[in-house]
């Protein structure tokens, strides 16, 4: 007999319509002789609509945090109980599990904690009884019982991490889409489905925007060698297989594209060229816990240069501010920003072997007329940030350059 986590997104359980079948498709893998343990999502865009109440209350303070946590997991509770009793309706045994009854310990940063135990014995318990354990996605407790969450998508982790602890045999991603795409399918409709793709490629492709997965979740999947299959709820096929890399394979040069319009761009101008100053910027904000991702330094004329970084667009206010105050210290001439960025990225492991694919990519955005304002490589992804107005366009661009559509196929 086989173990599988099954986790449901938003979309999958947006309604008790939904759910119900939800519950006949986890009904069905029992049915295939399966355990199966299941993680869910809030239902439809319950999270967004939490995450603006929050907003309107807008109170920023740091111990607003710990009430943004007990706020937004109180969605995917919601789904746990309507799931259960669905199935309990459908004759199936079943339990709801909050993420703290279900054993998940995590540190305390509210808002993207990251989880440090799992004590899985209830888990373990329910499913020698043979009920179908459904547990409260993207959320834990800290050491001092405080509820926490994982950051947006974090659900994904949430069910990669217990397929971990209970050593189960596959952990399935049910999603909107049939699985991960060259490049988001609802951009570029020529995405073709990939059936199977690395760990390495998957993880730079989630990090750097492809949502079908939480990035954490592919970590932690590769991490202890977990199984992880996207599929959709919607349509029965395959999905997509996270595999690790096989040398035989021969690798395309560019699997995907992901992109993200999640983050801002803020630049110092003539700043003094001497040791310490990237410090000097920097170290305040990091200080603010703001996480910095690009970091372009210019070449210094007349002695001054521009700094320029890019940080997450939620944090671009608090980021500006700190700089106001951090210009003044180092006499830079001034600070600018650009909340209205976005950025590009072409991941492929056989970048490694092949030259010439940054080159072509810029050809490629030149002959659109689109500016690149930053360029950062990694051995096997390029990313550049272009303005926000012309990430569809460029993605479109770019995935028919790069022949990355089903065969005969051209956007
Ligand atoms: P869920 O609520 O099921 O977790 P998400 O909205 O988090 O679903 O993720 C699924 C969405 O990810 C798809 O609807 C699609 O628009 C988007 N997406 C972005 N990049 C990709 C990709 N490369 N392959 C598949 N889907 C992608
Ligand atoms: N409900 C949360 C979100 O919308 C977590 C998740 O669905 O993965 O981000
Ligand atoms: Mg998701």
């Amino acid at each position: 007999m086989s173990l599988v986590v099954q986790k449901f997104g938003g979309t999958s359980v947006a309604s008790v319509d939904h759910i119900e079948k939800v519950a006949r498709k986890i009904l069905a893998s029992r049915d295939r002789g399966n355990k199966v343990a299941v993680v869910v999502s809030a239902m439809g865009d319950q999270t967004d609509r939490l995450d603006s109440l929050a907003k309107e209350v807008d109170f920023s303070g740091e111990c607003s945090k710990r009430e943004i946590d007990v706020l937004l997991s109180s969605g995917e509770q919601v789904t746990m109980a309507v799931l259960s009793m669905v199935l309990m309706k459908l004759g199936c045994p079943a339990r709801s599990f909050t993420g703290n009854q279900a054993g998940i310990l995590t540190d305390s940063f509210h808002t993207r904690a990251r989880i440090h135990h799992i004590d899985a014995k209830a888990l373990h318990l329910s499913l020698d009884k043979g009920e179908v354990p459904v547990v409260a996605g993207f959320q834990g407790t800290d050491d001092r019982g405080n509820i926490t969450t994982f950051g947006r998508g974090g659900s994904d982790t949430t069910a990669v991490a217990l397929a971990a602890v209970l050593g189960a045999d596959e952990c399935q991603i049910f999603t909107d889409v049939e699985g991960v795409y060259t490049t988001d399918p609802r951009v570029v409709d020529t995405a073709r489905l990939m059936e199977q793709v690395t760990f390495e490629e998957m993880l730079e492709l989630a990090s750097l925007g492809s949502r079908v997965l939480h990035s954490r979740a592919v970590e932690f999947a590769s991490k202890y060698k977990v199984p992880l299959r996207v599929l959709s709820t919607f349509v029965d096929g395959p999905g997509t297989l996270i595999t690790k890399e096989d040398s035989d394979m021969e690798q395309p040069i560019i699997s995907g594209i992901a992109f993200t319009k999640d983050e801002a761009k803020l630049t110092v101008r003539g700043v003094e060229d001497v040791p310490g100053v990237a410090w000097k910027i920097l170290g305040p904000v990091s200080e603010a816990n703001i996480e910095v991702d690009m970091i372009v330094q210019n070449v210094a004329a007349d002695n001054t240069t521009d700094f320029t970084f890019t940080v997450d667009r939620n944090d671009y206010q608090e980021a500006m501010d700190i700089l106001g105050n951090v210009a003044n210290d180092i006499n830079a001439r001034e600070v600018t920003g650009d909340n209205r960025i976005a950025k590009l990225s072409m991941v492929g492991v056989g970048m490694r072997s092949h030259a010439g694919v940054a080159s072509q990519m810029f050809e490629v955005l030149a002959k659109k007329s689109i500016n690149i304002q930053m360029i950062s490589t990694s051995e096997i992804k390029v990313s550049v940030v272009i303005a926000e107005e012309y990430i569809e366009l460029a993605t479109r661009a770019l995935h028919s350059a790069f022949d990355l559509q089903e065969q005969g196929l051209k956007s």
